[in-house]
Formats: C-alpha cells, sequence, structure tokens
C-alpha cells in the first residue's frame, strides 16, 4: 500500500477489524467520526438556556430550564459501525460535561481502543473518557447495574436491547435503546426510477448490508414490478466483493463465520419456500482471503409477507422484493413487522410521499433519498426499534440533569 492511499490509519484500522471497504471507512465513517464530535462541541459552545415567563395576575414568575451533568454515562456499541456510533454517542456525553464509561463490541475493539490512546495524547483529564473492553455478559451487563451510571444509552440487537431495559428497569436507570430494523423502501410507478434503483442498491449492500438502516424489504407498485426488478437486479450485478482494501471492491466480508452463516441460513429458508433467487444467493471464496466470510449481494423476490425472511433481520446483503397494488396496500405491508426504524418513499407526487410517510410507522422516513442523516435531528426507532431519541438537543437532554427553577416576580 503506497503513503497516499495510507493516509488514514483509523480507516485502515476500522477496515481489517470488521472487513468492511477501506473506502466505506475513509468516506463515510470517518467524516462522520469527525462530524460527529465537532457538531457537539458547536451545539455545547452555542448552547443557551431558556426562561418562560408567567404573566397571569398575582401569579407572575419566571421559569428557567436548567441542565447540568448527570455524572457517568454508559455506553454499549454494535460492531457494525464501530468508531461512527462510539463518536456519536460520547460527544453529547462529553460536550455536556459527563464522565464517560463506554464498552466497544468485542468483536470491533481496534478503533476504540486508539481513540482511547489519542485522547490521553490530547491531554484528556484521566477518569473522563474510560474505555472498557470484554463481552456483553461480563462487561457489559456490569455497566448497565453500576449505581454510579446516571445514564446508559446503548445500540445493538433487539434481543440485547430488551436484557438491557429489564436489567435497567429493575433499577430505575435511564437508558435509550437504538435497536435493530427491517426497513422497507416503497416505490411508486410514478418515481424517478433511475434514481430509486441506484438508492435501493446503495441501501440494501452499503457495508454488506450490516447497517441498521440498510434497506431490506423492497415494495414495488405492480405496474412497474418487472422493470424496477429488472433494473435493479442488473445495477446491483455491477457490485464487486472482494479484498476490502482494494479500492474497487464495493461490497467486504461479513464481520464473523457466525454471521455468515446465519446470512446463509436467510437464503436456504427462502430456497426451501421456493422463492426466486435472482441475484447471488452464495457465500463467497476470495483469492488470497480464504480466512475471510463473504457473501454475494442476493435479492430474492416470491417470498411471503408473514416469512422470517421479511419479519426477521438478517443483517446482510439479502434484501428482498415485493409487488404491492395502490398506497394503503404499501403502508399496510411496510408497517406489518415488528420493527420500525427506518423507511424510504420515491414517489415525484410530493403530496402522496408525505401522506404515506405520515402513515408509515418508523422513525426515520426518507422521501426519495436514504440515509440523509442531519446531527441536529431527532434519531432514533419505534415498535421493536428502540425507545428514546438521541441527536443535537435530545442527545443532550439524554445525558443532563434537566431543573426547572422558578423564581416568582
Ligand atoms: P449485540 O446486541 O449482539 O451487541 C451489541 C453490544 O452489546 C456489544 O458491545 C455486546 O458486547 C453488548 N452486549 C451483549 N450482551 C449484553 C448484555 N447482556 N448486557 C450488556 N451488553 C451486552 O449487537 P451486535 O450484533 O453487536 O450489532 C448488530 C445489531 O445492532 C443489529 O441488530 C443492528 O440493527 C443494531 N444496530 C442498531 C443501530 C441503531 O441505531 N438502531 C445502529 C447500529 C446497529
Amino acid at each position: 500500500m503506497n503513503k497516499k492511499k495510507n493516509n488514514n490509519p483509523v480507516a485502515m484500522m476500522e477496515s481489517q477489524d470488521q472487513g468492511k471497504t477501506l473506502t466505506q471507512a475513509k468516506t463515510m465513517e470517518m467524516p462522520r467520526c469527525v462530524a460527529n464530535l465537532r457538531y457537539f462541541a458547536n451545539l455545547i459552545l452555542n448552547h443557551h438556556e431558556t426562561a418562560t415567563v408567567m404573566d397571569a395576575p398575582g401569579k407572575e414568575a419566571i421559569t428557567i430550564t436548567h441542565r447540568e451533568p448527570i455524572g457517568v454515562v454508559g455506553i454499549i456499541g454494535p460492531w457494525n459501525l464501530p468508531l461512527y456510533l462510539l463518536t456519536w454517542k460520547i460527544a453529547p456525553a462529553l460536550a455536556m460535561g459527563n464522565c464517560v464509561v463506554a464498552k466497544p463490541s468485542e468483536l470491533t475493539s481496534f478503533t476504540a481502543h486508539a481513540m482511547a490512546g489519542l485522547l490521553e495524547k490530547a491531554g484528556f483529564p484521566p477518569g473522563v473518557m474510560n474505555i472498557v473492553f470484554g463481552y456483553g455478559k461480563s462487561a457489559g451487563e456490569p455497566l448497565v447495574v453500576h449505581p454510579k451510571v446516571g445514564a446508559l444509552s446503548f445500540t445493538g440487537g433487539t434481543i440485547t436491547g430488551r436484557r438491557i431495559a429489564s436489567l435497567a428497569g429493575a433499577l430505575g436507570r435511564r437508558v435509550s435503546l437504538e435497536l435493530g430494523g427491517k426497513n422497507p423502501a416503497i416505490i411508486f410507478a410514478d418515481a424517478d426510477m433511475e434514481a430509486a434503483i441506484q438508492s435501493c442498491v446503495r441501501s440494501s449492500f452499503s457495508n454488506q448490508g450490516e447497517i441498521c438502516l440498510c434497506t431490506s424489504r423492497i415494495y414495488v407498485e405492480s405496474s412497474c414490478y418487472e422493470e424496477f426488478t429488472e433494473k435493479f437486479v442488473e445495477a446491483s450485478s455491477k457490485l464487486i466483493v472482494g479484498n476490502p482494501l482494494d479500492e474497487k471492491t464495493t461490497v467486504g466480508a461479513v464481520i464473523s463465520k457466525e454471521h455468515q452463516e446465519k446470512i446463509m441460513s436467510y437464503i436456504k429458508l427462502a430456497r426451501e419456500e421456493n422463492g426466486k433467487i435472482l441475484l447471488g444467493g452464495d457465500s463467497l471464496t476470495i483469492k488470497g482471503l480464504e480466512k475471510g466470510f463473504f457473501v454475494a449481494p442476493t435479492i430474492i423476490a416470491d417470498i411471503k409477507q408473514t416469512s422470517r425472511l421479511t419479519q426477521e433481520e438478517i443483517f446482510g446483503p439479502v434484501t428482498c422484493i415485493y409487488p404491492f397494488n395502490d398506497d394503503n396496500d404499501a403502508i399496510i405491508l411496510a408497517n406489518d413487522v415488528e420493527y420500525g426504524l427506518a423507511a424510504s418513499v420515491f414517489s415525484k407526487n410530493g403530496q402522496r410521499a408525505q401522506n404515506v410517510a405520515r402513515r408509515l410507522k418508523a422513525g426515520v422516513i426518507w422521501i426519495n433519498a436514504w440515509m440523509i442523516r442531519d446531527l441536529a435531528s431527532p434519531f432514533g426507532g419505534l415498535k421493536a426499534s428502540g425507545h428514546g431519541k438521541e441527536g443535537g438537543i435530545h442527545s443532550l437532554d439524554f445525558v443532563s440533569d434537566i431543573k426547572t427553577i422558578s423564581v416568582s416576580l
């Protein structure tokens, strides 16, 4: 690797640890890590407290909303976007004046370790930013139940989230849960077809489909189902699975052998259920990287809405495609899973897209787009995808004790 290509050692570390492409780490994730830190550093500098006034005769008062640090914030992160998500949580907690104890995933701890070294070098006071490494049971749970942790922000799977909620709930501890998803894209016949196709390729297969916001159910209006499907399969067939460090590679390795097996078990199920594999369907071995775990981008049709393929989070490069008849039908199908993290709607009819978006049960909805993330906006799933909102002032609220102080006038 020449010097120019290796100009982002943290991105390189993330790619080698997780299996994601170096391009994804360099162009999407590292810039976002920097943006997370800068955004909350600015937010706190420009933060002002509010005061409201009551002016009814005899009841005149001014009430100030006052935020102060909660003390210690616990953070537990997943393996799919390791430093991206860790910085998203650490930044508001530190900006608000808290101390942090963060636990990265046991599968991806390189960049958290590197960050700890950089913070030390930057002169962070000892004890302010702490990182513990280890497994969920032995390192995560003690953090959830520790009496000095005032708030715990968790990102990970729904089953783990429920376990954490039960532990924290019993102690009356504040928790924010960012959990799994089974995100739909709805394609209307009046959409810009080329833009919808390109967006669905990106949303289905970015980071090997290992992003909680990835699309895994594509509902297409019947009148354009065949055209969309054919062009979507063709566009997806251009993806290149290979060495994550190669600039030409667009799909890297999945996180582990177990995860590869899990993904392949869903593809096997699709075959058993007479689903039509329109693209991919196999695990791959890449020359020179025989110990890596690769799965071909896979598109499956003719799967029932009740199938586990439709209902469960696969978290790999596998997306299913279904026809629908009208707006109502699309909304019913899109909402008919236990998750409610994100959704995309594609239509040139703004009113229709807005109406559909408002009826979708998802925390984040994009119209004619995927993965627009404004750090100031509230982020968080509905239903089994979690509860609590983070982003902008919502993140500060979560890591603060908020008091109202009233003065009689
Ligand atoms: P996971 O739930 O297996 O693990 C997440 C973290 O929790 C890890 O650090 C793990 O060590 C820890 N953990 C496990 N058991 C624990 C316990 N009993 N107590 C405390 N901590 C425990 O999830 P994963 O496989 O690492 O990540 C993939 C999942 O994360 C997917 O479901 C994905 O959708 C979800 N995710 C959600 C978002 C979001 O913003 N909603 C973002 C990224 C990933």
